[in-house]
């Protein structure tokens, strides 16, 4: 039996462990959760009409989403975690024409994106009665993660597998073949070792004399409390800006996110957040008091992105005994879960043909 360590209990992590074949590996995840992006986040899985044009991103990405069925059957993922309410995608006027024709172009290679429909603002209002009149893109195969309750289901299953997790904040070391994990306790010694710390992946890499293309971007989002009941059933909207809706269960009303790339790993709310989501959100929604007059409270969290804005996951440089997986930036609950699941197949088959999604390591990764 090998031992692994994981480094990083967010959505890579958790996922990978309970994954790995454990009639081949003893598993210990390590996770300092601290500003950890998995549990700030929006939720949002629908990659299909973003403008980006990196390839790459968008093959994993679609792919990502398209791992989703097997990923709430593999761990009986409830309602409460993951739901496919649908997407609406807000546009002027003449824009949405255009969105109906690429999402009819992507569904050929995408056949998740579901049904696609061009709704009237009354058809829009039916859907989600929050939005005021607006038209909108509606594809039906778009869904809703909630972060933090998919970890606590992870957690929880990878407890019931055995698998050691401790909450700490660690540093690796390599002696001859063996990796180190220090704690503040001990030094535990394991075979390989599986680096899912998003941003925190340069400092634990810098003691190896490793580079790494990582930045820190600060994300805040407003969750707040409302009183209808029926929201879980309501689609997620992304509206014409840089703002989203994102309705969970029991009234909780996302808006969100910043992307905050000079804020590093400051994870103090600010009002200027609350200002900004409010310009930006306020103008799409049918009560223009939608912001005062519902309890509120922030989440914040830290992306990691890379210059290129693309993750990437892979060995080490000529080290087949270690995994570094990070750069996720806004859309990792929609690729991450996929990324846990390949990485584990590397682990228990030796499998890793990973290159249709991303550059060479070398890229993000270098002496
Ligand atoms: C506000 C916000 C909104 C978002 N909305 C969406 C969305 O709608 N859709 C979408 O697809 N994506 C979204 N994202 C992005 C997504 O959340 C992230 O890309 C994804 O969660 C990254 O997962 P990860 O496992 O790589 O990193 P993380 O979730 O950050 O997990 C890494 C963990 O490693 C820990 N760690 C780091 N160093 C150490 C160490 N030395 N020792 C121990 N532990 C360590 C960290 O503290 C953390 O807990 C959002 C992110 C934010 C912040």
């Amino acid at each position: 039996m090998k031992k692994i360590a994981i480094i990083g209990g967010g959505i890579i992590g958790l996922t990978l462990a309970n994954y790995l074949d454990l009639k081949q590996y003893s598993v210990t995840v390590y996770d300092n959760p601290i500003g950890q992006a998995t549990k700030a986040s929006a939720g949002i899985i629908s990659p299909w009409l973003s403008k980006r044009r990196n390839k790459k991103w968008y093959q994993l990405a679609k792919d990502g989403a398209a791992f989703y069925p097997k990923l709430v059957q593999d761990f009986a993922l409830p309602h409460s975690v993951y739901q496919q309410t649908g997407t609406l995608i807000l546009r002027k006027d003449r824009e949405l024409v255009s969105l109906l024709d690429l999402a009819e172009e992507r569904k050929q290679t995408a056949p998740e994106i579901g049904t696609v429909q061009l709704l009237s603002a009354e058809e829009v209002k039916a859907k989600l009665p929050l939005l005021s009149a607006s038209p909108a893109v509606f594809i039906t195969g778009g869904g809703k993660l909630d972060g933090a309750s998919y970890l606590a289901t992870l957690r929880q299953r990878a407890l019931s597998r055995n698998i050691t997790l401790k909450t700490e904040q660690v540093h690796i070391s390599q002696v001859q073949n063996q990796w180190r994990v220090h704690s503040k306790e001990q030094i535990e010694s394991f075979d390989t070792i599986a680096l899912c710390a998003g941003p925190g992946l340069s400092d634990l890499l810098k003691p190896l004399g490793l580079t790494t293309d990582i930045r820190p971007q600060k994300g805040q989002l407003l969750a707040f409390e409302t009183p209808y009941k029926n929201s879980g059933s309501w689609p997620v909207a992304m509206l014409d800006g840089e703002s989203d809706l994102i309705p969970f269960g029991h009234g909780q009303i996302l808006v969100g996110a910043t992307h905050e790339n000079d804020g590093g790993f400051d994870l103090t709310p600010t009002p200027e957040a609350f200002t900004h989501l409010q310009q930006k959100t306020g103008p799409f929604l049918e009560d223009s008091n939608f912001f005062e007059q519902y309890p509120v409270s922030y989440r914040v969290g830290t992306r990691a992105y890379t210059s290129d804005f693309a993750p990437f996951f892979n060995c080490l440089p000529n080290n087949p005994t270690a995994v570094v997986a990070s750069g996720l930036g806004s859309s990792g609950l929609t690729t991450g879960p996929y990324i846990g699941f390949l990485l584990a197949q590397y682990f228990n088959e030796e499998r890793n043909d990973w290159m249709e999604y991303q550059k060479p390591i070398d890229c993000y990764v270098s002496k």
